[in-house]
């Protein structure tokens, strides 16, 4: 039997679910395994599940993708555009679409597993296949670690994983070191004392104390990270009062933070954390303001040795041509902490979605920002073909390169 690969994706294209929601998803994905004869775990981080094949003595690699859609309503007006609904954490019903393209990355690696089980005689070792979920959250690769997928399935010699991205299709995007930058989501809370608008002597103005923060935050990558480097200092969100008459007790910040290493990582954070505390103490604060990570995703680093070889294996099975070297994107992924929990390198590669004729006109007319939709855009819509096929071709080519050859 073969799997429909076309069919497969505008059923998940059609029905994406929000982070750690991906039952519906987790049971497409089991039946295709069962249909494949591969014994699998669900329920790993909730939602996700993951299979092996095992095949004689030989390097385990571990293949990646992950589930989850947005909350973006669906506007590319696809014949199988998604309609869907879903509630999210906050209990607000939203529409849902797969608009970072992971629908793709599941059907990719469902055609992959189907491919390595028919090929069995030309390799050895194993592979284990993670259907993650909750990418999106930044979540969802910890919380199938936190339930033991490490230790449930034999551990990587290395973890393998792709995503799809706004370049003409055909073409993959990957270089060693740095693929995309580490980010943290921070909360603080600066604590000052609330009362009267009309007498702030009496008061420590929490207002006042986050403008002065905001203000002075500017400078960290301004003034403080040398100009040749990547970094991103941004407060998305900031709250405090109900009133123009009564000065608050507190105010919210929200912090997105961007960079391309841990060491960078170390230093933003503690600028950014000794500008939050002088400013509360330049206002005169009684308590240290709280300073609370939400959320905390590694750098996405490749193995410089792993990323040469599948770069080579990449060109020789699609041309020279076909293998670019992307930058580093400031997006970042939760991908690398299946490498870094098992001491594993990793290689994560772009593969492209659109096109080639229409990239190379909007490349033509320099519309390429405005003409071709992004991830998480309502109008990112890869072609089908032969972006599928590619991204199963991309799976079966990597994980070969690393799996033993037949004895
Ligand atoms: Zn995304
Ligand atoms: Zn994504």
């Amino acid at each position: 039997m073969t799997i429909d690969l076309e069919a497969l994706y505008i059923d998940l294209h059609r029905h994406p679910e929000l982070s750690f929601q991906e039952t519906r998803t987790a049971g497409v994905i089991t039946r295709e395994l069962q249909a494949l004869g591969l014994d699998f775990v669900e329920g790993l981080g909730k939602t996700g599940v993951a299979t092996s094949i095992v095949n004689g003595d030989g390097p385990v690699v571990w293949l990646r993708a992950d589930m989850d859609g947005l909350p973006v309503p669906e506007q590319t007006g696809l014949p199988y555009a998604s309609t869907a609904r879903g509630t999210d954490p906050a209990g607000t019903e939203v529409p849902v679409m797969h608009a970072c393209g992971h629908d793709m990355h599941v059907t990719a690696l469902l055609g992959a597993l189907e491919q390595l089980v028919a090929t069995k005689d030309q390799w050895a070792g194993t592979v284990v296949a993670v259907f993650q979920p909750a990418e999106e959250y930044g979540a969802g690769s910890q919380a199938m670690i936190a339930d033991g997928v490490l230790d449930r399935f034999p551990k990587p010699d290395i973890v393998l994983g792709q995503h799809v991205t706004p370049l003409p299709a055909g073409v993959i995007g990957v270089r060693p070191g740095t693929q995309m930058a580490a980010s943290d989501g921070l909360t603080v809370t600066l604590l000052g004392r609330g009362g009267h608008g009309s007498r702030p002597q009496s008061t420590i103005d929490p207002v006042v104390m986050a403008a002065a923060t905001v203000m002075r935050l500017q400078t960290v990558v301004s003034r403080e990270v040398d100009p040749r480097d990547v970094a991103v200092v941004t407060v998305g969100s900031i709250h405090a009062g109900l009133k123009n008459n009564i000065i608050p007790a507190e105010a919210k910040l929200e912090l997105s933070l961007r960079y391309p290493d841990d060491e960078a990582r170390a230093s933003v954070l503690s600028k950014v954390e000794r500008i939050v505390r002088a400013e509360a103490a330049a206002s005169g604060a009684e308590e240290e303001p709280v300073i609370v990570t939400d959320h905390s995703l590694p750098p996405t680093i490749n193995d410089a040795d792993a990323t040469a070889r599948l770069v080579r294996a990449f060109s020789s099975a699609f041309g020279d041509d076909a293998v670019i070297d992307p930058g580093m994107f400031t997006g970042s992924e939760d991908v690398s902490w299946f490498a870094r929990e098992s001491g594993a390198p990793l290689v994560f590669w772009f593969w492209g979605g659109v096109d080639p004729a229409a990239f190379a006109a909007a490349q033509a007319a320099g519309t390429v920002e405005k003409d071709i939709p992004t991830n998480h855009s309502p109008f990112f819509a890869p072609v089908m073909h032969p972006t599928i096929e590619r991204g199963v071709d991309n799976l079966v080519v990597a994980a070969r390169e690393f799996l033993g050859g037949s004895a």
